[in-house]
């Protein structure tokens, strides 16, 4: 199955995700697919499926496509579907994290919630296709702690644990996360269509 990313990190967490569907997951770079599509959904949901039709048509096979981000509610939902623009075109995972703890700076530790939210789709090249969605819980941090993960798990505190995203090993991202939980709903949804349709 054909993951519609170029981000390394991903690919490598629906390789530990979808391990039990499939042992040959593979990301656009590897296919050497460089065409883009527009994400110009207006939800997570509406993002997920146009990339994993387009993609699904591109390469004629089966394409998981995902969209995510942060919600924080001290800013009314921001940075949202525009959490991978966060901070403009040029910002890395760290200009952007950091930005938002300047942005937060002053907000008390009660109002700091926020959320982690995926959409998960899968096209087929026959123009069916699937999607289920999770999220995970937490706040943000008043500063950086941990490098395990990506994009702002530094900052996102598992507000039951008292760890960022970014201290937890992978096995721990990977069972209590967003794209953790819209994959194993994507699992079943996979299971119960090999069932009824053949892969
Ligand atoms: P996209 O789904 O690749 O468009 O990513 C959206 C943005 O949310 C990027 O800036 C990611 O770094 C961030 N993001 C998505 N999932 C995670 C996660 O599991 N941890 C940290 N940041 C994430």
């Amino acid at each position: 199955m054909l993951i519609a990313t170029g981000n390394t990190g991903k690919v490598a967490e629906y390789r530990i995700l979808l391990s039990s569907w499939s042992d040959d997951l593979v990301g656009l770079g590897d296919l050497g697919i460089t065409a883009t599509v527009e994400e110009n959904g207006s939800t997570f949901a509406e993002n997920a499926l146009l990339k994993a039709r387009f993609y699904s048509s591109v390469a004629g096979q089966v394409v998981l496509a995902d969209d995510s981000g942060l919600e924080v509610d001290a800013l009314g939902g921001r940075p949202g579907i525009r959490s991978a623009r966060y901070g403009g075109p040029e910002a890395t995972d760290e200009d952007r994290y950091l930005r938002l703890l300047a942005e937060m700076e002053g907000i008390p530790a009660d109002q700091r919630g926020a959320r982690f939210r995926c959409a998960i789709a899968v096209a087929w090249p026959d123009g069916h296709s699937a999607l289920t969605t999770g999220t995970c819980e937490g706040e943000i941090a008043l500063e950086p702690r941990g490098s395990n993960g990506f994009g702002y798990d530094p900052v996102f505190l598992i507000t039951s644990l008292g760890f960022t995203m970014a201290e937890l090993p992978p096995e721990t991202k990977n069972a209590i996360s967003h794209r953790a939980r819209a994959a194993l709903a994507m699992l079943r949804l996979l299971r119960a269509h090999s069932a009824s349709r053949g892969r």
